[in-house]
C-alpha cells in the first residue's frame, strides 16, 4: 500500500527542516521529495524514550518524598504498593501508559521492569501481540532468579549503593554471558555510584545527575551510553545532570521521562524541559528524543530519523492550532511548544 504525506519535513539525521512529499510503501519510507509552496503541518520522525518504569503506572500522584523513600528498593513506596498491586491492575494500568506513549507520539520505549519473570511477562501481556510501539525490556531479579532473562532483551538494575556488590557483578556477568544486555542507574543521588557502575561494564547507564569532570571523561572513555531523565531529577530534588558536559565530552546522550509514578510518559514534556533548561541547540534536543535513543536500543538503522529506506514511524503536526498558527522556525517550534494535541495523525 502507497501513501503519500506533504508538509514540513523535519528531515534526516540532522533534522533539517524540508518542504516536501514523503511517499511510504508497506510501511517503509520509499522516497523524500521536496515541494514549493505552503505548507500545513509538521511532519517529524516519532521519539524513542529510552528510559521509563511503566510498571509503576498503578502509581500517579506520590507526595514529595526524597528519592530513597520514593523508589529504593526493597521499601521504598513503588516497592511496597507494587507488592500488594493485582497482576489485573498491574497489567491495565502499564496498557494504559502504553496507549498514552503511542498517542504522544513514541515509537519505541526501554523498561527496566521489576519483579522477575513475573514483572517481564506482565508488561508483555500489556504490550499484547500488536501494540504499534517497540518495547526493549531490561528485567530484574527476585530472589536471586534470573529465568527472566530468557524473555527480554537484558538486565536493569537500580544503584550499586542499593545492593551487595559483589550480587551486582554476579548479575552482570551472568546477563553477559547470555549475550544480553546490561544496564544500571548511577550518580542519581549522589556520585558515589559512578566508578563502581562504571566496573560492570554496563551497555548504558542511567542519569549521571551528579557526574563530576572526572566522571564525564570516564565514561566518555569507556564509550558507554548514558539515558538522561530530566524531569525525574527534578521531582526528586536530585539537581540538573551535566548534558551539554557529556555531549561536548563525547557521550552518546539519550532522553526517558523515567518512572511513571514521577512524570507521565508524554515525551513532549520532557523535550520542552530539556530544551528550557539546558538551553541548547534545538536540533540537538531533538536528536536526544529521537535518534539518540534509537542508536542506544540499536534500532537507529530502521527508527529515529525521517530517511528513505528506514520504517516510517511518523507523526503528523498541524501548523493551524491555536499554540501552534503563526510559527517561523518549525523545529524550534517542534521542540519547545509543540505538545500532543497539536498531533494530526500518526503513521
Ligand atoms: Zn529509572
Amino acid at each position: 500500500m502507497e501513501q503519500t504525506l506533504k508538509g514540513t519535513i523535519i528531515y534526516g539525521d540532522e533534522f533539517e527542516p524540508v518542504d516536501g512529499y514523503i511517499t511510504i510503501e508497506d510501511g517503509i519510507i520509499k522516497t523524500v521529495e521536496e515541494c514549493t509552496g505552503k505548507t500545513d503541518t509538521i511532519i517529524a520522525p516519532c521519539f524513542v524514550n529510552a528510559h521509563t518504569h511503566i510498571g509503576d503506572s498503578v502509581i500517579k500522584d506520590p507526595p514529595f518524598l526524597p528519592l530513597a523513600e520514593l523508589v529504593q528498593p526493597p521499601h521504598g513506596l513503588k516497592h511496597r504498593i507494587l507488592k500488594e498491586t493485582s497482576h489485573d491492575d498491574l497489567v491495565r494500568s502499564m496498557k494504559a501508559s502504553i496507549a498514552d506513549m503511542i498517542h504522544t507520539g513514541t515509537c519505541a520505549f526501554s523498561d527496566f521492569r521489576e519483579g522477575g519473570l513475573g514483572g517481564v511477562r506482565a508488561l508483555k501481556s500489556a504490550l499484547g501481540s500488536d501494540s504499534g510501539i517497540e518495547a526493549r525490556i531490561l528485567g530484574r531479579p527476585v530472589n536471586g532468579d534470573m529465568s527472566y532473562l530468557d524473555s527480554c532483551e537484558g538486565t536493569g538494575l537500580s544503584s550499586t549503593n542499593d545492593m551487595d556488590i559483589d550480587i551486582v557483578k554476579g548479575i552482570a556477568r551472568k546477563t553477559k554471558e547470555k549475550g544480553k544486555k546490561f544496564a544500571i542507574h548511577a550518580g542519581e543521588r549522589d556520585s558515589s555510584d559512578i566508578s563502581a557502575a562504571l566496573e560492570l561494564l554496563p551497555d548504558f547507564l542511567i542519569h549521571l545527575t551528579n557526574a563530576g569532570k572526572k566522571d564525564i571523561k570516564a565514561v566518555a572513555e569507556a564509550n558507554i551510553p548514558v539515558v538522561v531523565c530530566l524531569r525525574s531529577n527534578f521531582m526528586t530534588g536530585s539537581g540538573l545532570p551535566p548534558v551539554k558536559k557529556m555531549l561536548d565530552g563525547g557521550i552518546l546522550v539519550a532522553a526517558g521521562t523515567d518512572n511513571v509514578m514521577l512524570n507521565s510518559v508524554n515525551m513532549f514534556s520532557e523535550m520542552e524541559f530539556l530544551a528550557k533548561t539546558c538551553r541548547f541547540e534545538d536540533r540537538q534536543v531533538f536528536k536526544l528524543c529521537t535518534l539518540n535513543g534509537a542508536k542506544l536500543l540499536g534500532i537507529d538503522r530502521e527508527s529515529g530519523s525521517i530517511k528513505t529506506g528506514k520504517k516510517a514511524r511518523l507523526m503528523i503536526l498541524t501548523k493551524n492550532s491555536n499554540n501552534m498558527q503563526g510559527i517561523k522556525n518549525p523545529l524550534s517550534s517542534l521542540v519547545r511548544r509543540a505538545r500532543p494535541d497539536d498531533i494530526i495523525g500518526i503513521v
